[in-house]
């Protein structure tokens, strides 16, 4: 059996060492922090523990610094594509649980998964996270198919989606193999909670019950060669700064095993979900001031991991974590399979779970330009120029990788100006994308990028470094 490489005697006692810390150690931990090599368990500990407002001000002052220097003004949007809520786990929190009898099962036929990957194409979005329910009978070639059916959409003659992630149950080394070829992105699987027992109280019946099997999935998929994977922790179902260390013990297992961490992390905080009573009062429910520290805290303790907030989020908060050091965000989202197309037809019909952020992806786009300052970006490069798993590890800690996202976010930013913006989105975007490349110092960059816009202008498409 694969052995459980979460030790939570280590995690106790790095609390508990953390509670000594003070104004003095904190300010030395924060100063650690600008070197971006990351912090230790005890040191993340007292970050989140500290509830002096003060030290929470310079907390988020060094995330919002440590984001810009990594990544730059960049926040990357994609959209999730339910493709079947079909599951025979029960698992307490969630919707799509084998005896929620209030929820009609749907897997998408090939038809509507198009259907469905039109109307986010038409939006604009060039990025889609395809996720899964767990049943015996959605087999890995189902899933395969529904991957191969979504790139091969195209839109205005081109690919539509140029990125798919995914977020599905975990696979025996062998399934991730045959996943590789179909040319994923990332592969997502959250442990939801690391904490043994709690993990085994909320996860009643199905494969999922498995713990061990689901804390080596993202390694099974690194040994198969998906070398850009993602973790994740359901806040609500555990004490959070325990989940948040063991996150961490799971990163630096990853990164001793493959050299290479997770690509991205998630920050689910359990929403109120159809046939769930738990996610209506989840037994560890955190405030907006603590999942704030959470995620600022995560972008010191871990800095080159890319950082992931859902429409699970409403706007104010989703605006204030970007400022955080939160780098992609998914827009105009619909949580069940089919709800693109229930949307468009006004078919009401229940969510996975509630949705915080309602709005279309360009409202949200115009809100980050406006209110955030920052540069809306299509970007789907890394993957399709092979800079994935350690390749973009080795760019991201130099602080090169930014030299690739700036300017990649302007050339996918004007392209979708130019397709999609609505007037307003297109005055201010523009606005931005000017400033934007005058603050590029490396006049070469600086042309190649202004070459790239005249491209775009004169009717070309998908351009990037
Ligand atoms: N079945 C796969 C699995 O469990 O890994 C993937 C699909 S599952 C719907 C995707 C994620 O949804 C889960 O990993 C969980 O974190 C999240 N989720 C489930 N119930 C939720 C709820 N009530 N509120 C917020 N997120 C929830
Ligand atoms: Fe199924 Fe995943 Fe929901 Fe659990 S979280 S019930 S495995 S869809």
């Amino acid at each position: 059996m694969e052995h459980n490489f979460i030790n939570e005697k280590e995690i106790f006692e790095s609390i508990e060492n953390a509670q000594k810390a003070d104004k003095a150690m904190i300010n030395d931990i924060l100063q650690k922090a600008r070197e971006l090599k990351g912090l230790s368990l005890t040191e993340t500990a007292a970050l989140l523990m500290t509830k002096d407002p003060e030290d929470i001000a310079s907390i988020f002052e060094t995330a919002t610094w440590i984001k810009d220097e990594i990544y730059g003004n960049r926040i990357v949007l994609f959209a999730p594509l339910y493709v079947t809520n079909l599951c025979g786990n029960i698992c307490d929190y969630c919707a799509f649980r084998a005896d929620n009898k209030e929820l009609e099962r749907i897997t998408l036929s090939k038809e509507q998964l198009i259907e469905e990957t039109k109307i986010i194409s038409d939006s604009g979005h060039k990025r889609a996270l395809l996720v899964y329910g767990e049943h015996p009978s959605f087999k890995i070639n189902n899933v395969i198919e529904s991957i191969e059916t979504v790139y091969a959409v195209k839109h205005n003659d081109e690919q539509a989606i140029r990125r798919i992630n995914i977020n599905a149950a975990p696979m025996s080394v062998d399934d991730f193999k045959a996943l590789k070829e179909t040319g994923i992105g990332t592969y997502q699987c959250f442990q939801e909670t690391y904490h043994y027992d709690t993990y085994k109280k909320v996860h009643l019946a199905g494969l999922k019950t498995n713990y061990e099997y689901r804390l080596h999935a993202l390694h099974r998929a690194q040994k198969a060669g998906i070398d850009d994977v993602a973790v994740g922790v359901l806040f609500g179902l555990y004490e959070p700064i325990f989940e948040v260390l063991a996150m961490l013990q799971h990163c630096f297992e990853l990164e001793r095993e493959f050299d290479v961490g997770p690509h991205t992390v998630s920050f689910p905080r359990i929403e109120p979900a159809l046939g769930s009573d738990m996610s209506i009062h989840p037994p560890y429910e955190i405030d907006d001031q603590l999942f704030k520290q959470i995620v600022a805290v995560t972008r010191l303790a871990i800095p080159y991991t890319g950082m992931i907030i859902s429409t699970r989020e409403n706007p104010k908060m989703r605006a204030e974590l970007i400022d955080l050091g939160v780098s992609q965000i998914s827009a105009g989202s619909k949580t069940s399979p089919g709800g693109y197309h229930e949307a468009k037809a006004n078919i009401p019909r229940k969510q996975q779970f509630l949705i915080g952020d309602e709005r279309s992806l360009d409202e949200v786009i115009n809100d980050l330009i406006v209110r955030n300052k920052h540069m809306p970006s299509f970007c789907t490069s890394c993957y399709r120029k092979g800079r994935t798993g350690h390749k973009f590890m080795t760019l991201a800690k130099p602080g090169n990788i930014k030299n690739f996202c700036q300017p990649n976010a302007i050339l996918t930013f004007m392209e979708y100006l130019q397709q999609f913006g609505s007037e307003e989105t297109k005055i201010n975007g523009i606005k931005l994308i000017t400033d934007e490349l005058a603050t590029i110092e490396n006049e070469i960059l600086k042309a190649a990028v202004k070459e790239g816009l005249e491209r775009l202008t004169a009717g070309e498409t998908d351009i990037y470094f």
